[in-house]
């Protein structure tokens, strides 16, 4: 598989940041929204944004079941942000009626790093990113209370786990499709290949 087709899931959020991120990863890039769209997809991304309007319109639209069984079938996929809430098998503060896809045993605490006007960037260094730290936008970003035992800390930041990945799922509290660095989307690039 030379150039994957990864999807972005195009409910709410960041959808062209990382479709912009994904082309320039070498992938064919497509927003995804309904459930026969998954269909051919190598990959698939979930944005940033917010996650309990993600998870209300993923059941409006019909793909919360099917992704979380293509998932379970191990589609590779990527979460950033409102995207790794998402990902995590347990949200320790759910809004009332709020799901996620699952994929990732690990337990995320909402709003972690504080409110809007509390976000920020760092440095973060991140296994399997070569060359130095990548820049972490940080924004209403969760953090990561504990992972299962299937799965890997890729990064920590201030003592709390922001990057984690199990099998073909990978997920980080911070925003790489906002920095133009593209060395996170590679990795998930890279490991899309490989699951094919
Ligand atoms: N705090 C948001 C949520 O709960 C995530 C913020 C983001 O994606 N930048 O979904």
């Amino acid at each position: 598989m030379s150039r994957p087709t990864i999807g972005v899931l195009a409910l709410q959020g960041d959808v062209r940041e990382h479709l912009t991120a994904l082309a320039a990863a070498d992938a064919a890039a497509a927003p995804v929204r309904r459930p026969e769209e998954l269909a051919g997809l190598d990959g698939l991304v979930i944005p940033g944004g917010e996650s309990t309007t993600i998870s209300k319109l993923a059941v409006l639209f019909g793909v919360m079941e099917p992704l979380r069984a293509a998932i379970r079938g191990g589609l590779p996929v990527y979460g950033s942000c409102a995207g790794l809430i998402m990902l995590a098998d347990k949200i320790l503060d759910p809004r009332s009626g709020q799901e996620t896809f699952g994929g990732i045993d690990m337990i995320v605490r909402r709003n972690a790093f504080g409110r809007q006007n509390e976000s920020f960037e760092a440095s973060v260094e991140v296994a399997g990113v070569e060359g130095g730290p990548v820049e972490g936008v940080f924004i209403r970003a969760p953090w990561v209370e504990s992972v299962g035992a299937q799965a890997q800390v890729l990064a920590e930041y201030g003592g709390h786990i922001v990057a984690v990945r199990q099998g073909n799922a990978m997920a980080t509290s911070f925003h790489p499709e906002l920095t133009g660095d593209h060395r996170v989307h590679e990795l998930f690039v890279a490991a899309v290949r490989a699951a094919g």
